[in-house]
């Protein structure tokens, strides 16, 4: 285990200001200074939330990380990396290239971390040999509770391990903590939740997926803990999140908190937006793992006055059906929070880009989880998840009654003979519906999702979701992404 001790109070700073670099700044001094924190001629490491290549919120502000930059060299430090592990599929070089971040933090004397070796990826002669050197030279097994875990040697061997983190709301965790942030320093395939075992009935019932996860986070948390943390809910992505959703709201708060220690920093951060920390099952876990939760009374807090600044937030739906994607029925079965979390994103870049494109389909359904019931119309019918894939098998939307043609009646004397005729022969048929879209996986994969999707209805049918799938084909597909799969499965 790397993490340096604390035995002092936790100190917290509560920070409001007009600009995000005023109250970064009003936070900074108020704790006394970075150097009470870094030393001249560390290296610091600050991670921060790079997740697709767009900008804030779903990524961290820049104009904190150019204040925090600019602030770390004042105190002399030698080195200053920035760096995450971004969404599943996504190379940094793709978002680095997009946004210019490389050519941006070097004009801030910082540099960009390519902790997926993608800076590697566009050299031609890279073969796969190549890129397993690269890989396990860039990367420490770290052993931890029984479990081993990839770390990038560029955060373990930084002298400073600092956290800048957005706050925006999440679906599985109410909003996105420090805590869930420092998980980002592993790549996004190890942070996936494998079963080694078929599903178990307890498995969905106990939501051994979410347990299995947060105790993950809890134990990359204690690899590596932060010396500062700054929590940005300057501006909050309400509502729908963790990314820019239809129902997606900014909130302004003018709030930045900081401190030295994340949990507590957390804590404080949940009183400021009036959630109860006994609701976040990651404070209630990391309890029973015996890692030190601060009493509120135990955290010096400094500052604003938290009852003078505390703000109410919108969180994430909890049910899938309150998503309400036009002209989709949801019908639910038992599921684990693994479906439940792909399903809510799927969901909302379906009401997001869809809209318009479902006007015309009217039925459509969307099966999720075990035994979930049958769908009310015959029309478009998704099934998502190995779960419901599984268990609707032999449901009666699976097959269609077939009508025979009717044959022509004919005139005359002979009319009614032969209705008679006909009717005798009229038997009901049976065939299967061809109007079903499986979405495979233990949870499915969103981009895999969203190609199935435009597949299944057409093109033409879903120009608006096409159109922002060509839109992002710039990151979703190409020579880079190939190579980051060969690199994730080294
Ligand atoms: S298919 Fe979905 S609901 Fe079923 S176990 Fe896997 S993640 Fe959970």
């Amino acid at each position: 285990m790397l993490a340096h001790s604390k035995s002092k109070k936790p100190e917290v700073t509560v920070n409001k200001g007009d600009t995000p670099k005023e109250s970064l700044t009003k936070g900074i001094d108020r704790l006394g200074n970075l150097s009470k924190f870094i030393n001249d001629g560390d290296q610091v490491f600050i991670k921060f939330n790079l997740k697709l290549p767009s900008g804030f919120p779903t990524n961290t502000n820049f104009d904190i990380l150019e204040t925090l930059i600019v602030s770390c060299k004042e105190v002399g430090v030698k080195k200053i990396y920035l760096g995450s592990f971004p969404f599943k599929g996504v190379p940094i070089k793709v978002i680095s290239d997009l946004l210019d971040l490389k050519g941006y933090f070097n004009t801030l004397g910082a540099e960009l971390a390519f902790l997926d070796n993608s800076d590697d990826f566009d050299k031609k002669e890279i073969n796969q040999d190549q890129l397993k050197r690269i890989k396990y030279n860039s990367l420490e097994k770290v052993n931890i509770n029984d479990k081993e875990f990839l770390i990038p040697k560029i955060v373990l061997n930084s002298d400073k391990f600092i956290i800048v983190n957005q706050i925006n709301v999440n679906p599985l965790f109410q909003f996105n903590s420090s805590l869930l942030n420092s998980y980002s320093i592993i790549a996004p395939k190890d942070q996936e939740i494998g079963k080694d075992k078929p599903v178990s009935k307890e498995y969905i019932t106990f939501d051994q997926y979410k347990k299995d996860l947060i105790s993950d986070i809890l134990d990359v948390f204690m690899i590596k803990q932060p010396h500062l943390v700054i929590n940005d809910l300057f501006y909050i992505l309400e509502g729908a999140g963790p990314y820019i959703y239809k129902d997606s709201n900014l909130k302004k708060t003018g709030l930045i908190v900081i401190g030295d220690d994340m949990i507590a920093v957390d804590l404080i951060t949940m009183q400021l937006l009036n959630l109860e920390i006994n609701d976040s099952e990651l404070i209630v876990e990391a309890r029973n793992k015996n890692i030190t939760i601060p009493q509120f009374s135990d955290i010096k807090v400094l500052g604003e006055k938290i009852e003078e600044v505390r703000t109410d937030v919108v969180l994430c739906a909890s049910n899938l059906e309150d998503v309400q994607v036009r002209n989709f029925s949801i019908k639910s079965g038992k599921f684990c929070s693994g479906c439940f979390n792909q399903a809510y994103n799927l969901l909302n870049l379906m009401k997001t880009y869809m809209g318009k494109d479902l006007k015309y389909n009217i039925h459509n359904s969307f099966l999720i989880g075990e035994n979930p019931t049958e769908p009310d119309n015959i029309g478009n019918i998704i099934v998502f998840g190995d779960c419901a894939v599984n268990s609707t098998k032999n449901y009666n939307f699976r097959t269609i009654i077939v009508e025979p043609k009717k044959k022509s009646k004919g005139k005359g004397k002979n009319k009614l003979l032969k209705e008679k005729h006909v009717e005798k022969k009229t038997s009901i048929k049976e065939k299967s519906n061809k109007d079903i879209l499986e979405l495979p996986g233990c949870p499915p994969d969103i981009l895999n999702c969203l190609e199935l999707i435009i597949k299944y209805y057409g093109k033409k049918n879903v120009p608006n979701l096409n159109l922002f799938m060509n839109v992002n084909q710039f990151w979703i597909m190409g020579d880079l992404n190939d190579k980051l799969k060969i690199w994730e499965k080294l």
